[in-house]
């Protein structure tokens, strides 16, 4: 059984073809500058050869053509036939409370997706033209929606209300919805996997820093709290965006420096985090790591605003599960680097955690980094978002 595994965003295609036989990814790869001149899709086949084919994509649809006549030829190719394509998973990033876990893709499913837009204004109606992509291109396949949001949809009102008049949650929606579910689902399940421990009895808090990043609370199988809230600008510093800041701020530099909302929102979004902590000069952890490895009082400094955050999410989250069993570390950050693991994870001492130095020395593996008289289990697991939208398109079409 082989399953297309499709991410859109406004101008890229991202996609992995599995074989569900026995896991294996079998081709990827992204279509990049849909729309735009200068149109590309990078390619990788099953034993990592890649290939590159320029040329422009008027629009999703043209590139999904592309992408499966790649995917079919006799060169680059991973299947014979489209016929071997048994089902579509497509990342829908926005699934309010509607959608608690992935479903199968029917009109009334994509009008709900549509109502969403207003919550997710950039990525649902890129979700929604890969979904009409397929629909025209593979008529006969099933398509399947995966939501960034499903997962945390256990979340209870006491952890996701605002302190604001009801009305907004009421009327608009506002409330915490938490994002990159589908990575805080996989990591946690997969930790317990490795672990022997029982998923529906385990408190699990799962750290998911990258570019991006989000930490969640995970108690006995349910989320309990999960640091992105109504948009994925709250919690964490990231690269670009700012996480929690005092929400005043928003008022005294409208009045004060003049901004306009949109001036505000592309500062939050793309001129702060690291970015921004760094004058400049780069959103990347591995230069900040650099400097501050070197001595330097900048980085140094930005590193420490970075993983302060992380800290007081991982504090705060073991208080409301009334304690933690396993600390799990994922996405490019903490699946690479061993500084930034070691200062996590040499704070978390008054938790009972002790870390092995020697066994935290190393890259992107699936790995428990703490000693075996550490009180709590801190592991890693490289994230894989790709096979869990696979897993659960498998299972509704089987
Ligand atoms: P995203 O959050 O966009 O999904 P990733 O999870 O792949 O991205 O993370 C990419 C980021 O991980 C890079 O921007 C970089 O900041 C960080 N990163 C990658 N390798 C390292 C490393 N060795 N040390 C520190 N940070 C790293």
């Amino acid at each position: 059984m082989k399953i297309l595994v499709l991410n859109a965003g406004s101008s890229s295609l991202k996609y992995q073809l599995f074989n569900r036989d026995n896991n294996e990814v079998i081709a990827s790869g992204n279509a990049e500058r849909i729309a735009i001149d200068g149109g590309l899709i990078k390619h990788k086949d099953g034993q990592g050869n890649k290939s590159e084919f320029p040329g422009n994509l008027a629009d999703h649809s043209e590139a999904l053509t592309k992408i499966l006549e790649i995917l079919v030829s006799p060169e680059q190719g991973a299947i014979s036939s489209l016929e071997e394509i048994n089902a579509v998973g497509h990342r829908v990033v926005h699934g309010g409370e509607a959608f608690k876990s992935s479903v199968l893709i029917t009109d009334e499913v994509k009008n709900t997706i549509r109502d969403l837009i207003p919550l997710a204004p950039l990525h649902n109606p890129a979700n929604l033209i890969g979904i009409e992509a397929c629909e025209k291109t593979l008529p006969e396949v099933p398509n399947i929606a995966v939501f960034d949001t499903a997962f945390h949809q256990t979340m209870k009102p006491e952890h996701f209300l605002y302190a604001i008049p009801r009305e907004y949650y009421e009327k608009l929606g506002i409330r915490r919805y938490g994002f990159h579910g589908t990575s805080h689902d996989y990591v946690s399940h997969r930790a317990c996997e490795i672990l022997g421990k029982e998923y529906k009895n385990t408190k699990i808090i799962t750290c998911h820093v990258g570019n991006w990043g989000s930490i969640t609370a995970i108690k006995n199988g349910n989320v309990v709290n999960t640091s992105m809230g109504f948009t994925p600008l709250e919690g964490l510093m990231m690269g670009t965006r700012c996480g929690d800041i005092d929400p005043a701020i928003i008022p005294f530099l409208m009045k004060n420096e003049g901004l306009s909302i949109n001036e505000i929102d592309a500062m939050m979004n793309k001129k702060s985090g690291i970015l921004g902590l760094m004058n400049n000069i780069s959103s990347d952890h591995r230069e900040v790591e650099e400097g501050f490895v070197a001595g330097k009082e900048l980085e140094t400094e930005v590193i420490k605003v970075y993983t302060n955050r992380i800290l007081k999410y991982i504090g705060a989250y073991t208080a409301y599960m009334n304690g933690v069993n396993v600390i799990v570390l994922t996405a490019g950050t903490l699946e690479n680097s061993a500084v930034e693991r070691k200062l996590i994870v040499d704070q978390l001492e008054w938790l009972g955690v002790k870390l092995d130095e020697e066994k935290n020395n190393f890259r992107g593996e699936e790995r428990v980094i703490s000693t075996p008289e550490s009180k709590v289990t801190v592991i890693v697991v490289p994230t894989n978002e790709e096979y869990m939208i696979a897993k659960d398109t498998y299972e509704l079409v089987h």
